[in-house]
């Protein structure tokens, strides 16, 4: 499926007075399709780097629209973040995903299989995250230990203390915390020895570079070696060729996420050989 609406390309053109005006009519529009009933989500695969198996799943958004079609998330979740909208969004996320991937692994999918849910600082800040959180494990039958919590390093400069908690709590409820696009964000690291955390995910812009950039590759290998000292796996994002698969594990890169080895796509269409059940 075509995943780019033009949504970008009109926010983007016109005078300021237009650009907010074609906003407000967009955020109307993400209004109605919460309403209606219009995201979907696609997963992606996750697989082990050195025998290709696939362990998990990101949960992607994304807005099938009447007039629009299938609408990438790019644009339409920072619209979303500005207009509050992502709370609705990111709940109904959450717990879409749980449910689907909770009634998989009643249908014999790998016990292990480790699905993926980004949340963005609002939603993770909201009061009742953790209540919500552990309503829908329990509504859904999901053990907590299938679940990962994707968080930006934007995350981690808010109030750090309230933060760390936070953190705590739904790691003691068996949850895992994974820190994504890392390396681009507000990395002093300073965190790193604040926050625990189970799992790294190397942003795609590094991995997209490194066979022919040298500095690209230093950066990956200083982050396959700082994941290795915190003892968590580590996630190359956008991979999308076998090359970059093969330097990645040569460098000591367990897992990886791309194009190379399956793009996002609805559960109902993902071939048997994903599903984790063992059978190919
Ligand atoms: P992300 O979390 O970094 O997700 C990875 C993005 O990379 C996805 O884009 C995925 O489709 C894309 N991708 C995967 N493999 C490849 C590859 O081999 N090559 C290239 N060029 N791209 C690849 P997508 O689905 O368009 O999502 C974009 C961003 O939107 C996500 O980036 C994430 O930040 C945000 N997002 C998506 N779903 C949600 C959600 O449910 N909640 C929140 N808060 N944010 C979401
Ligand atoms: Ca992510
Ligand atoms: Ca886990
Ligand atoms: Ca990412």
């Amino acid at each position: 499926a075509k995943e780019k609406g033009p949504i970008s390309y009109e926010v983007f053109q016109g005078s300021m007075a237009e650009q907010s005006a074609k906003k407000i009519h967009l955020i109307a529009e993400l209004n109605a399709a919460i309403e209606k009933n219009e995201f979907r989500i696609y997963f992606q695969p996750v697989v082990s780097l050195n025998d290709s198996q696939v362990i998990g799943a990101e949960a992607l958004v994304r807005w099938q629209s009447g007039q629009r079609g299938l609408v990438a998330p790019g644009v339409f979740i920072p619209l979303a973040e500005e207009s509050g909208l992502i709370l609705q969004i990111g709940n109904w996320v959450l717990r879409e995903s749980c449910r689907q991937i909770a009634e998989r692994l009643g249908n014999g999918w790998a016990s292990n299989f480790d699905v993926h849910v980004n949340v963005s600082v609002r939603q993770l800040i909201q009061s009742d995250f953790y209540q919500n959180l552990e309503n829908i494990l329990l509504e859904y039958h999901l053990p907590p230990h299938n679940l990962t919590l994707e968080i930006t390093e934007s995350i981690l400069i808010e109030d750090s203390n309230v933060i760390a908690t936070l953190i705590g709590r739904i790691r003691n409820l068996g949850v895992s915390i994974a820190i994504d696009d890392f390396g681009t964000g507000y990395s002093s690291m300073s965190y790193l020895h604040q926050f625990a955390f189970d799992c790294l995910k190397i942003d795609q812009s590094f991995v997209s570079r490194f066979l022919d950039n040298h500095k690209s590759e230093a950066i990956i290998s200083a982050i396959i070696r700082l994941a290795a000292g915190f003892d968590v796996p580590l996630v190359a994002e956008g991979v999308e060729t076998a090359e970059q698969a093969k330097r990645l594990y040569e460098l000591g890169c367990q897992r990886a996420q791309g194009y190379h080895f399956g793009r996002p796509a609805p559960l109902e269409e993902w071939p048997q050989a994903w599903c984790g059940t063992g059978k190919a």
